[in-house]
């Protein structure tokens, strides 16, 4: 391993990078630093966040500056405000000590004005986001025309969230004598097409394999029904009290929902998602970086640029569709040299992509028990014990109170006085935890064990409480999926109906509508046409046969009681929760009844004859 000396860092930048703790070079600096000290040739760099791509660029580009030059030299684009802020804050402290060279970020969501008029005061580093850039370029007030470098950071994810053009624009207007270096965690065709078009025979270099992610990242994932993801959650968190993680969901609604239950549960969580303003996504953030929350749920988009170094575990609340988005959620974690966790709640249904994932990442996802009551119990136990040994007393304060209480408790041994301290928690949890079944899918598919008298997934189900089940005499075979479905209802109902569970099996399919909007959704569905056909819709029988809705038992329990988390309340009573339901593509199939209607009379033949 070489020193930072000998790549070629200078006096005044080792001293600033010091104080910061940087003692050797990462992977990452030691192959571009030096390249782009000397030979300004083209780089593709392909590496993960967190392996030290900012000083990578950032230190060999403000040596490289003219500081007698008052105009940009070099240009850093980035696909998030929130990165091009840190991109930014980084280069100012590393170039703590090199006197009058100016670094601004340039980015949306903040005044223009101000912005202009900084740059008019003269800048050599640009740092922007490639939408500002082009305003900025269209107002004829930045100049480009001295740019010597430019860089692309997070370049992938600035393709993904739509920026191609935008970048396109911008370096058909830098001189074509630039060095161009472009960093990107994964390598799409995009990435390779923008390298051919505008780069000068780049040199290409890999930190890991391509597309491969973090080397210091476990992969976990815990398999169970889909109904099941949220108790899952809440199991990994009890049973991880020091958490620090993000969980990512697929869409904004999902991600309010979820973190709007763990909220209420009593969780120290929050949301981050692209509904929220932009003062609201700093404050979150914030408020993460501070861990003043332990538990992050956001979108993938509105994560982007949030740059958190030391998490924990980074939860996929079920996969994402590409790979590459999978890659940028687990690099979250493991960063800078620390080990980290990424934890995928799948259900069955998921498995091929998982397969799929293993293959690019190059690792395999090792397979993760949900921990039981048991465990949990046992965990939190030595949780509070550990507590209780750490905790700071203050002496002075508590000194008054201790003779009366040392009265009262004289006729208690040590071990009694033990017992009952950690039993003030731990009885709640236990209670909670003795009636909670196992969420566990075993890996061959066999149906989960019966706890205390029989695990609620073992039982038929009926619709959740609030909603009805309704038939529809269409499915697969009409090529109507759950899109298509809620197409069908919204044209004929003509308003916005809250679908819940869909479940689309060959023929005909179900699916749950909360009890208010019953009759309307049967009453204009009723003899309405579907590609020729007419539609027939009724309230679902419960799969015993009997009674119109299903209701089933399961909703009743509303114990609540109290983790061993700092006295917050914790919803123990039943993991699952009894919030309405969401809807659940997934597993069409998964009930091992056969394919026919509630009443067991329309059967596919009678039906297609
Ligand atoms: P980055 O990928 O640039 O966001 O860097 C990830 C983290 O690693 C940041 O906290 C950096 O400050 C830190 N870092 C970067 N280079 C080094 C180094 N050579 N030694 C120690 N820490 C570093």
């Amino acid at each position: 391993m070489k020193t930072f000396e000998e790549i070629g860092i200078r006096e005044e930048v080792l001293k600033a990078i010091t104080e910061m703790g940087f003692e050797n070079p990462m992977p990452v600096q030691e192959a571009v630093i030096p390249n782009l000290l000397s030979a300004d040739t083209d780089m593709v760099a392909l590496a993960q966040t967190g392996t030290g791509k900012t000083a990578a660029f950032g230190l060999p580009v403000i040596q490289k500056v003219d500081i007698s030059e008052v105009q940009p030299q070099a240009l850093i684009l980035c696909p998030t405000r929130e990165l091009c802020l840190q991109i930014a804050g980084d280069l100012q402290d590393f170039a703590k000590y090199i006197k009058g060279l100016h670094i601004l970020p340039v980015y949306g969501g903040s005044s223009i004005d101000s912005q202009i008029r900084s740059l008019r005061k003269g800048v050599h580093i640009v740092v922007a986001t490639p939408g500002r850039l082009i305003d900025l370029m269209n107002r004829n007030t930045v100049k480009l025309d001295k740019v010597k470098y430019v860089i692309m950071d997070e370049a992938d994810e600035m393709l993904n969230m739509g920026f191609t053009e935008s970048i396109n624009a911008i370096l058909a207007q830098v001189p074509e004598t630039r060095n161009t270096l472009l960093f990107s965690a994964t390598m799409p065709k995009e990435i390779a097409r923008i390298s051919k078009n505008y780069m000068n025979n780049p040199q290409e270099i890999t930190i890991g394999h391509k597309n491969e992610g973090n080397q210091n990242v476990r992969h976990m994932y815990y398999l169970v029904h889909a109904k099941d993801k949220y108790a899952a959650l809440k199991r990994i968190a009890d049973y991880y009290p020091s958490i620090y993680g993000i969980v990512f969901c697929r869409t904004r609604r999902e991600t309010q929902e979820i973190a709007d239950m763990l909220i209420q549960d009593g969780y120290s969580a929050d949301s981050l998602h692209g509904e929220l303003s932009q003062a609201q996504r700093d404050a979150v953030m914030q408020k993460f970086r501070v861990k003043n929350i332990q538990i992050l749920v956001a979108t993938d988009v509105a994560a982007r640029g949030l740059d958190v170094d030391n998490l924990t575990h980074v939860i996929n609340y079920g996969l994402p569709d590409d790979i590459e988005t999978y890659t940028h959620r687990s690099g979250r974690t493991g960063r800078a040299g620390k080990s980290g966790i990424s934890i995928a709640i799948v259900h069955t249904r998921e498995k091929g992509r998982m397969r799929d994932i293993e293959r690019i990442i190059n690792k395999k996802f090792e397979k993760g028990n949900v921990p039981t009551g048991v465990e949990i119990c046992e965990k939190q136990l030595f949780n509070l014990v550990d507590k209780l040994e750490k905790v700071k007393v203050e002496e002075e304060e508590i000194a008054q109170y201790l003779d009366p209480i040392y009265k009262k408790l004289e006729w208690l041994s040590t071990e009694d006085l033990i017992k009952r301290v950690v039993s003030l928690e731990f009885n709640r949890l236990l209670q909670y935890y003795k009636e909670s079944g196992d969420l566990d899918i075993p890996e061959e598919g066999r149906r989960v064990r019966e706890d205390n008298g029989g695990d609620r997934r073992t039982k038929k189900r009926g619709a959740e409480a609030g909603y009805d089940r309704i038939f529809i005499n269409l499915g697969k075979t009409d090529a109507v999926y759950p899109k298509e479905l809620i197409e069908v209802i919204k044209n004929n109902t003509k308003r916005r109906i809250d679908v819940g569970r869909i479940d689309i099996l060959q023929n005909f399919s179900f699916f749950e509508v909360p009890e208010s909007d019953s009759r309307t959704i049967i009453e204009s569905l009723n003899g309405a046409e579907f590609n020729g056909r007419n539609i027939v819709v009724e309230v679902a029988k419960d799969e015993k046969g009997g009674g119109g809705r299903g209701r089933d038992s399961r909703r009743g329990d509303s114990r609540r009681s109290r983790s061993f988390r700092d006295n917050r309340d914790s919803s123990f009573g039943d993991d699952r929760r009894s919030s309405r339901p969401r809807r659940d593509f997934g597993d069409d199939n998964r009930r091992s009844r056969k394919d026919r209607d509630s009443s067991g009379v329309r059967t596919e033949r009678r039906r297609r004859g």
